[in-house]
This record gives C-alpha cells, sequence and structure tokens, in this order.
C-alpha cells in the first residue's frame, strides 16, 4: 500500500519500532501535501525506510498560467503515468478540478480522454496528495487555498468507486473540507450513483447528460446503451432523495449535434419539474475528434428555451477554453510530445 493511502493507524503499524509521535508526524506532513525528503522534522533513520516504500504522491512537472485565473498542472505518478490538474480562481473561492483515472474506459466520442483507452485508477491517495499539495502551493501568498474540488478531469469516478469514496473521506477528515464543496462528475452509472446516495456523504453529484434523447445520447457516450436517460434521471432524483444535494445536469453543447433548438425544447421538456440546475458547456475542439464549438447564438437560444420551461441554467465560463484545459488534452499533449517512434 502506498503511504499516501495509509490512515494513521496503518503508519503507527508500519512505524512499530518506533514513538507513536513519529507516525502522527508523517501523516500530518503527507495531509501538508510535502514529500517525504521535506519531512524535515524525521529523523534520517525513518526517512530512508519511508524513502524505500512506495509513496503514491505526484510531482508536478509542468505548470502553465495562461491567465491570472487558470493554472494548470501536469503531474507525474510514481509509474511515470501522467495525469493533470486545473486550478481556477473565482471570486467566491479556488476550484480545483482533479482526475480519478489515467486515461478512461468510457469511450464518449467527443472527449480526449478516452482515445487511448483507461490505463488505471488513480487511488485514493494519490488523489488526496494532489489536493494536499496544491492546496499549500496556492495557498502560499493568498489567504486561502483550494475551497472547491470537482471530480472532473479525466475518468468515470464511479467506476473507481471504492478510492472515491476513501478521498472524499481523506478530505473531509484531513484537511477539514467538507463534501459540500465536492462536486463529482458522472457520465452515468446507476447502480453507483445509488450506492453513493445510500451513503450520505454529502457531496454534490452532476450528470453528464448531453442529450435528451436516448438515440442521441447513444451516438455520443456508449454508456447510454447501458442505461436508458429515464432510469439515470431516476437514480439522480434518489441521489437528491437520500442527500438533499440538488440535481446538477452537465450539458456539453456541440455545433449541429445536440445544440438545435428543437434539442433545447426536448431537454427542457425532460427536466421540466426536476429540482436541477444545468451547466451548459460550450464543446472544446479536441485535435483527435470531429466536433465542433457550437456559435455563441445557439449557446444563448438554448439557454433561453430552458430558461423558458423554468430551469435554472449557467454557462460554464470557458476558461479552459485555447488553453487544452479541457478533460485529458494536456496529458495527450504531453505524451505525443515525448513518445519516441
Ligand atoms: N467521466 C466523468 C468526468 C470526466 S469528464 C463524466 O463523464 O462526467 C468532465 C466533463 O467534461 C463531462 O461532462 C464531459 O462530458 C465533458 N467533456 C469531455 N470532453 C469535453 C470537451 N472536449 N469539451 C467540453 N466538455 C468536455
Amino acid at each position: 500500500m502506498n503511504l499516501t493511502d495509509m490512515n494513521l493507524e496503518d503508519l503507527e503499524k508500519l512505524l512499530f519500532a518506533y514513538p507513536k509521535f513519529r507516525a502522527k508526524q508523517v501523516f500530518e506532513w503527507i495531509n501538508k501535501g510535502v514529500y517525504i525528503k521535506d519531512m524535515s522534522n524525521l529523523p534520517k533513520e525513518i526517512k530512508e525506510i519511508l524513502l524505500g516504500l512506495p509513496f503514491g504522491g505526484l510531482e508536478i512537472i509542468n505548470i502553465d498560467q495562461p491567465f491570472k485565473s487558470v493554472v494548470k498542472h501536469l503531474g507525474k505518478l510514481e509509474d511515470g503515468n501522467i495525469v493533470e490538474s486545473v486550478l481556477m480562481k473565482y471570486k467566491h473561492g479556488n476550484s480545483l478540478c482533479i482526475s480519478s483515472q489515467v486515461g478512461c474506459g468510457m469511450g464518449c466520442k467527443f472527449c480526449a480522454s478516452t482515445i487511448d483507452g483507461v490505463v488505471r485508477n488513480m487511488t485514493a491517495g494519490e488523489m488526496f496528495f494532489t489536493v494536499a499539495l496544491l492546496n499549500r502551493v496556492f495557498a502560499e501568498g493568498t489567504k486561502r487555498g483550494v475551497t472547491n474540488i470537482v471530480v472532473m478531469g479525466s475518468g468515470e469516478p464511479l467506476v473507481n468507486f471504492d478510492n472515491l469514496v476513501k478521498f472524499i473521506e481523506f478530505t473531509r477528515d484531513r484537511l477539514n473540507m467538507s463534501p459540500r464543496n465536492i462536486t463529482i462528475s458522472t457520465c452515468g452509472i446507476v447502480e453507483k450513483i445509488t450506492e453513493l446516495a445510500d451513503l450520505k456523504l454529502g457531496c454534490n453529484l452532476a450528470l453528464s447528460l448531453h442529450a435528451p434523447s436516448d438515440e442521441l445520447r447513444k451516438h455520443l457516450m456508449p454508456v447510454a446503451d447501458s442505461y436508458s436517460i429515464k432510469e439515470t434521471l431516476n437514480a439522480m432524483q434518489y441521489y437528491f432523495n437520500k442527500t438533499g444535494r440538488r440535481i446538477l445536469i452537465e450539458y456539453m453543447l456541440i455545433k449541429d449535434i445536440n445544440d438545435s433548438t428543437k434539442t433545447a425544447r426536448e431537454l427542457g421538456a425532460l427536466l421540466k419539474g426536476m429540482n436541477c440546475h444545468v451547466n451548459i458547456i460550450p464543446y472544446n475542439s479536441v485535435e483527435e475528434r470531429e466536433f465542433l464549438p457550437p456559435s455563441l447564438k445557439m449557446v444563448k437560444a438554448f439557454v433561453k428555451l430552458l430558461e423558458e420551461n423554468g430551469i435554472s441554467v449557467t454557462v460554464r465560463r470557458e476558461l479552459g477554453d485555447n488553453i487544452d484545459a479541457a478533460c485529458g488534452q494536456l496529458r495527450r499533449k504531453h505524451i505525443s510530445n515525448n513518445r519516441n517512434y
């Protein structure tokens, strides 16, 4: 087991030959996002033991700040795999978008993350260390660190369920971050939505819907072959009933695919009366995919039609646009630039 995946008890067992406070020191350093070499109050002997074990952290290998409000990071995991995360500074706080898997196996036709499939799950410790590290780095010189986490980077979090739950518990217990400030984005794995609801952790759950009919959704997302929109929305309703967290729907607009006024009306009819909030995401072009972003005119018309149905809607600020912050694009670029043919 990685050190970052261990709880205090595990660390105490590991360091049983030393006074108990040593394990606590290690635990506290990890929770601050500090690497072993920088754990300054540990004796050399303990550091050497720890350095010989898998840590499960990540090393930031590239930072880019295309705008003042956006900082994108490429992280290298210990096995050399690359994951990405993006910090976005808003007036109301600082949001960190993290990945849950290396790559993705869901096969959505528009997404960059899934092009080479899933490589592996991230462990809870790896996800947690990403947050702890960036929280520390980000907090330096500012009044607050990470205030919100969105699990909307590469990967399908509900496929990596146990690690996801452990990650939420880690951030709650060790960084004192309320699950209310964590949002999990899923393409809609119905059984897992129900399971998460029953755990009543209280985090927010967002469904990537992207189409109002099963037929259109199947065209975009293979997951729609396994679950109908009806049963998926029922599961989201169940999540709301159990947790009281409002249903979040992500709807990405792709030019000429799902952005027509007819589609907007269908979506309006589908969601009418549901206690939900829709986040419209204009598509970010992906080199390997043929889809295109919608025109501003279509975005506005789409939003207006939804609002006319009494649905609460926001358009995602296009922070990611032109900066490769859309899902999986950073990582792909890094991999292809560093490939040895
Ligand atoms: N697997 C999860 C989380 C990762 S994707 C999910 O499906 O929700 C996070 C969001 O970004 C999803 O809504 C996804 O459909 C969307 N997305 C993927 N590629 C995109 C792109 N090129 N432009 C805009 N949104 C994209």
